[in-house]
């Protein structure tokens, strides 16, 4: 299997990359933030629990997002493989979705983080809150929160993932077609077919 890890802060391009990356390589996407987007939709309980989390900028707890990802994972295992996308985002939800993945024979091919400074992060997801109607794009204070909790939780996954010999830093600014390329070429040298 090609099981791509999608990292980097908010508003780094993770959606708009994953879509092309789907496209090209026949995986299916799995991002937890569009999975508890729906269920905050659809009202069900978790989503019910997950929304003053999120709207607020915070972290949903681990044990929710990877018993979603561990479902998610179970129903599409004749594919050829996942992009996570938003996941993983602290250090044990990396190390649960190892254990998870070497239980089904497989494991993370490759960990492409997009790196993009902070100034254009709050831009972009400023734009983005005009059209997307996401009360977390809403304001400058929830932003700062997001990519705060980013730097504070997320990014050490940057070491947990080098250590593996995994990591592929992706240089996020640029045209999307140009940083889509970079992603295929990183993804190529570790995968053939
Ligand atoms: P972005 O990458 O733009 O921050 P996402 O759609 O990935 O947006 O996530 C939106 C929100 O959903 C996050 O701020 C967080 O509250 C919650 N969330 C998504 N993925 C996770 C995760 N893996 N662990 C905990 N919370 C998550």
């Amino acid at each position: 299997m090609l099981n791509l890890v999608l990292f980097g802060p908010p508003g780094a391009g993770k959606g708009t990359q994953s879509e092309k990356l789907l496209e090209k390589y026949g995986l299916v996407h799995l991002s937890t933030g569009d999975i508890l987007r729906g269920e905050m939709k659809a009202g069900t309980e978790l989503g019910v629990k997950a929304k003053s989390l999120i709207e607020a900028g915070n972290l949903v707890p681990d044990e929710v997002v990877i018993g979603m990802i561990d479902n998610k994972i179970s129903e599409n295992l004749d594919g050829k493989g996942f992009i996570f996308d938003g996941f993983p985002r602290t250090q044990a939800q990396a190390e649960a979705l190892d254990k998870l993945l070497v239980a089904k024979g497989t494991g993370v091919s490759v960990m492409l983080s997009l790196e993009v400074e902070e100034e254009e992060l709050v831009k972009r997801l400023l734009e983005r809150g005009k059209i997307s109607g996401r009360a977390d794009d809403a304001n400058e204070d929830t932003i700062k929160n997001r990519i705060s909790v980013y730097n504070q939780e997320t990014s050490v996954l940057v070491d947990f993932y080098s250590a593996q010999g995994k990591h592929v830093g992706i240089q996020g600014v640029g045209e999307i077609d140009e940083i889509f390329e970079k992603l295929t070429k990183a993804i190529d040298a570790v995968h053939v077919g």
